[in-house]
């Protein structure tokens, strides 16, 4: 972050001698002056220090006095270096965006200037120590202007890695998807006119490729979303300014610090209407999700005028995202007709992150790019550990000392592509963190692939934790709570202790174990896998579970919709348990809640029901429907009186919003009061919100405030993904008070 430099200068704006080092305990520095002085540096090191510096804490030490007079930075050492931090890419500054666009400055519009303050890092490190041998950069001799720069402690470029210019540093070139080189002097302005006219462009950024299309233009992305093979899931858009941002969302104070935040992430912001952006780019949902430039060549491109460009992820969908230039050609040639590259190697793929702000904090969809990898600080010493993660939505989490390190998105483990991915990131980590594990933590579910890799390694301790019971700690940790607490693990799957698939569950809670204290009842999710996909399954199973054979008397779309022939299989199944695993989850209730109110019977991508659902909510007067458990030490929420609730609206022609606001607060009601009972039994008062279910907004900010008014401490997710991408964390935790450390 250029710290040592910023030490530098403001030793010699004080006259005191010493030298600053990067040291096993972080940054030693040793100053020799008068009292007076050195008490003004210490003043200057907290009010003064760059942007994008932390420091966690002060500590000051009396030192024998040998004459120094003058200041310097000493060389790093290797051994010392290692347990120093690795930035994460961070956005381009002020001051090299000013350059950027300054026609008397010798970096004008080149689309690769950096500084200390800012650029890639993360992305372009090999091994550590952080030095230009070690990152992408090594290939690129520096001219003596670069030079004499990067040489300078003065300088804002003084040991700047990514330090280049137009004539020593990379470069942009544009092809065409057959891999012939466009001719052109501006490749960047020929990319944008492109972009105009309606192709569609692979870009490479500073973590992988983006697909662009200009975000005004129907027919544009209709054509990437059927190359893309990605039907209907939202698209992210960026934009060269809030300004611009502002016609077609509404920012709010707490969306604009995120979005102009150094870190960048995609900010999930309402629509505003009417907009000019295209109805495609997020079919049938309140919001969109958008972000500002943070590479220079973004700047360039995006100044030649679009309201906004859709940039989303360069893969086939559910791959991992190509970050190689030849790779990028055989995967992209077939979606993309340009290609916008340069050679500039990344080493690790990075996604852009996915957060929004609700309930006053920011909440994370997806934590990667310009937040990884930033450790977490837990409360508690950990052994070296290595957490494998979930199946969906990976992440994977070392740990050392009292640091986790979470790594960006990896994606689902679904296919090759994505375990090789997951691999190549443990590796990865485990050398620039210079973290060697000595306990593997992975989850309960035998086919993981996460698991299988855990199984396969030797020599090495293993903990199995709990899906829920993971869920639930990563919010503990990051709260730095020990527990036990009353833990609501409101989600879509998870391996249950008993082999079910869990995921509406009321858990006691502490780093070491977990109790289950009430969870949704069992209903069979026909076709297992098949009834994620398909939520007019869980439909049936429901509606069985509730009114029994009677069910096909009933008058509801999805009854109507499906075919005989195909809920007559559904009912078999249901009857004789046939590849019909039980379910608990609240996931798959808002699926099929959603399904029988005929909003959507199949899904394009993870969740779609479930948000369809929460988007058409509308709070009026409603009344919650009827609900109850059954009494006893584990218990058994009914969801017969919810389901038979919902017909009787469907039925009597209620309007479908306000069936969905009803059955959002019918579950408001319902959790509230079981945590009253579960207090009542057990004396605990916290309450720790975790699970994917909790990125449905309604339910996070309506559960924090009905909580928070019958006195509960309530604790959520601020810094981690409360969807699996978050289970990593929890993972490590339970693994290191299991073994014992
Ligand atoms: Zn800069
Ligand atoms: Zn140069
Ligand atoms: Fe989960």
């Amino acid at each position: 972050m250029g710290f040592r430099p910023f030490v530098y200068r403001l030793a010699r704006e004080y006259g005191i001698g010493g030298e600053v080092a990067n040291t096993s305990s972080g940054v030693t520095i040793l100053l020799e002056g008068c009292e007076k002085d050195i008490e003004s540096f210490e003043r200057g090191l907290n009010e003064k220090a760059p942007p994008l510096a932390r420091i966690t804490k002060v500590s000051a030490y009396p030192e024998t006095v040998t004459g120094r007079s003058i200041f310097s930075i000493t060389q790093s050492r290797g051994y010392v270096e290692k347990s120093t931090l690795i930035s994460p890419d961070v956005c381009i500054c002020s001051d090299c965006l000013d350059e950027l666009f300054e026609p008397s400055d010798r970096r004008y519009h080149y689309p690769f200037i950096n500084c200390t303050n800012c650029g890639p890092r993360y992305t372009i490190i090999d091994d550590i120590p952080y030095d230009r041998p070690h990152t992408s950069m090594k290939v690129f001799r520096m001219c003596r202007e670069c030079q004499s720069e990067y040489d300078d402690p003065g300088n804002r470029r003084f040991h700047a890695q990514p330090n280049g210019c137009a004539e020593c540093g990379p470069r942009v070139t544009l092809f065409d998807n057959t891999g012939k080189s466009v001719i052109t002097n501006d490749p960047i302005q020929k990319a944008a006119l492109l972009l105009r006219e309606g192709y569609i462009l692979a870009i490479k950024g500073i973590g992988g490729f983006h697909l662009a299309v200009d975000a005004e233009n129907d027919q544009a992305v209709l054509r990437l979303r059927k190359r893309k093979h990605r039907e209907e899931k939202p698209l992210a858009l960026m934009s060269y300014a809030i300004s611009h941002i502002g016609k077609y969302a509404i920012v709010g104070e707490a969306d604009e610090a995120l979005l102009t935040s150094s870190q960048r992430p995609i900010v999930l912001l309402e629509k505003k209407r009417p907009h000019p952006i295209s109805e495609e780019v997020a079919p049938r949902n309140k919001y969109f999700g958008a972000m500002l430039p943070y590479t220079p060549l973004h700047y360039l491109l995006l100044h030649f005028g679009f309201t906004a460009l859709v940039m989303t992820s360069g893969n086939m969908s559910e791959e991992p995202i190509a970050i190689d230039n030849d790779d990028a050609f055989l995967r992209l040639s077939r979606i993309a007709d340009y290609f916008l590259i340069h050679d500039r190697d990344i080493y690790l793929r990075s996604d852009d992150s996915i957060v929004r702000s609700s309930a006053g904090a920011t909440r994370f969809s997806r934590r990667s790019r310009g937040y990884v990898p930033t450790p977490l600080f837990l409360k508690q010493k950990m052994p070296p550990i290595l957490a494998c993660g979930a199946e969906l939505k990976n992440t994977i989490c070392l740990t050392r000392e009292n640091k986790a390190f979470l790594s960006q998105h990896i994606g689902d483990l679904e296919n090759m592509e994505a375990y090789d991915f997951f691999c190549s990131t443990i590796e990865h980590m485990k050398r620039i963190l210079h973290i060697e594990p000595e306990i593997l933590a992975y989850d309960f579910h035998p086919d993981y692939l996460s698991t299988r890799y855990a199984l396969e390694q030797e020599d090495i301790a293993k903990v199995q934790v709990q899906h829920h019971h993971a869920h639930i700690v990563s919010c503990m940790a990051e709260n730095l709570l020990d527990g036990p607490v009353i833990g609501l693990s409101l989600d879509g799957t998870g391996y249950g202790s008993d082999g079910a698939v869990w995921g509406g569950e009321v858990l006691l809670v502490d780093r070491h174990r977990f109790t289950r204290k009430a969870h949704l009842n069992y209903v069979p999710m026909p076709g297992g896998a098949a009834a994620i996909k398909e939520p007019w399954r869980m439909a049936i199973s429901y509606l069985v579970d509730a009114f029994g054979d009677g069910f096909r008397d009933l008058d509801l779309p999805v009854l109507s919709q499906i075919e005989d022939h195909k809920i007559n299989v559904m009912v078999e199944m249901i009857s004789r348990r046939v590849n019909s695993p039980d379910t608990s989850s609240l996931g798959r209730l808002f699926d099929g809640v959603s399904a029988l109110m005929g909003i959507r019977n199949h899904v394009y991508y993870e969740g779609q029901a479930a948000i369809e659902l929460e988007m058409i909510a509308e709070n009026g007067r409603e009344k919650p429907y009827d609900y109850e458990w059954t009494r006893g030490n584990v218990r058994k929420i009914l969801t017969g009186p919810i389901i038979s609730g919902v017909v009787h609206d469907m039925e009597t022609g209620v309007d479908p919003s306000l069936i969905s606001g009803r059955f959002h607060l019918t579950l408001l009601r319902l959790f509230r009061e079981l945590c009253e009972d579960i207090r009542a039994e057990t004396g605990l008062s916290r309450v720790a919100l975790s699970g994917g279910v909790f990125q449905n907004a309604i339910l996070l900010t309506g559960l924090i405030h009905a909580l928070e008014q019958s006195n509960f401490q309530v604790f959520s997710h601020k810094q981690v993904p409360t969807n699996d991408g978050g289970i990593s964390l929890g993972q490590a935790v339970v693994a290191a008070a299991v073994a014992g450390k």
